[in-house]
């Protein structure tokens, strides 16, 4: 372990020990804090092949799981946020921001991005049995089909390329790939954060020159992860009470669009939501969501295609008085130690970062 985690480790066991974090979220309780996850799968799912692969990820074991937390380990963490504050579904936060009907104190929203089949399979049924309602936010161009999300492609990609050489994004030279897991991870890690930045259809051209050989047999182990909702599945959600949100048509980083590409992506998945469930669709999660993602350009598209409530996912508490359209959440993820779990649920990471 490095230097860095074990100091990092220290001090969120100090803290929780000195009671910060009593004190901080005593301090935050008239702020929603909203949470989000992504694919919550099987306890008996393998973690493989590259358990070893940690290429400074912090607490994540293994980059291609990184969006993923297992069932009972999402029951534990659950069983945290029930005993420490008081869940509120979204049509909640909508009512107090449009009617100013008061939250509860230490309010928590959970949130799901993409919109995974396991959502359904796996985390429904534990939200249902504790009572805790949850906004599902999906990307319309992927429900149902049997495709991976861009990113995840990326991955499989790079770490499964046959060839001596592997093809790099805006305009780089050829690079010679390793066979180690970790290098190919490394590798992998940069160019996907590369890829974010660039205009998108670059990153479209880029994916489609790496897309020359048909994906490996572990395809089935990566699907079964990140596998996504069909209408049926999601209109079953919505029928128990799950709010379905909108995360855009194909999931690209919306500063990297132009105006009407922006406009459209923002547009068509709130339309396909509302014909599939015959109800307005009024949230949204704005992809990858970090400080480069979601600009005031982004911010006001979203106002002008109808939204009333959206997401970024930059980790910082949320103001008292809520901002509609760039309510804050913080990431949640599969390897929180106790320490770490309750920093990250106390507003204690961003005064750590
Ligand atoms: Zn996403």
């Amino acid at each position: 372990m490095s230097l860095r985690e074990l100091s990092k480790r220290a001090i969120l066991a100090g803290s929780r020990r000195a009671g910060v974090n009593w004190c901080l979220r005593t301090a935050l309780s008239h702020r929603l804090l909203v949470l989000c996850y992504h694919s919550v799968i099987p306890d008996d799912c393998p973690e493989r092949p590259c358990t070893k692969c940690v290429v400074g990820l912090g607490e994540r074991a293994c980059y291609r799981m990184r969006d993923t937390i297992k069932v009972g380990e999402f029951r534990r963490q659950l069983a945290v946020i029930c005993r420490l504050f008081r869940p509120v579904s979204a049509t909640d936060v909508l009512d107090h921001l449009e009617r100013g009907r008061p939250l509860p104190l230490r309010a928590v929203l959970l949130t799901f991005d993409d919109g995974f089949r396991n959502n359904l399979a796996c985390a429904a049924p534990v939200m249902l049995r504790m009572g805790v309602p949850a906004l599902i936010c999906v990307v319309t161009d992927h429900v149902g089909k049997p495709e991976l999300l861009w990113p995840q492609e990326l991955d499989e990609r790079i770490f499964n390329w046959n060839h001596a050489k592997l093809p790099m994004p805006g305009g780089q030279a050829d690079v010679v790939l390793s066979d180690e897991p970790p290098d190919r991870c490394r590798v992998a890690d940069r160019i996907r954060q590369f890829c974010k930045r660039l205009p998108n259809q670059e990153k479209i051209t880029y994916l489609n020159r790496l897309r020359q050989d048909p994906l490996s047999a572990e395809e089935q182990w990566i699907r079964q992860l990140y596998a996504f909702l069909s209408w049926e599945e999601i209109r079953e959600l919505d029928r128990s009470g799950f709010k379905i949100g909108s995360h855009t048509v194909t999931h690209p980083i919306l500063t990297t669009l132009s105006p009407a590409h922006l406009a459209a992506e923002l547009r068509n998945s709130k339309a396909a939501i509302e014909r599939e469930l015959q109800k307005p669709c009024p949230c949204l999660a704005y992809p990858n969501g970090g400080k480069h993602d979601v600009s005031p350009e982004v911010v006001a598209a979203a106002r002008n295609a109808g939204y009333r409530m959206a997401f970024n996912l930059m980790g910082r508490p949320n103001p008292e008085r809520l901002r509609p359209l760039e309510i804050e959440r913080v990431s949640m993820s599969g390897k929180l130690s106790e320490d770490g779990l309750y920093a990250r649920l106390n507003g204690l990471i961003p005064w750590l970062s």
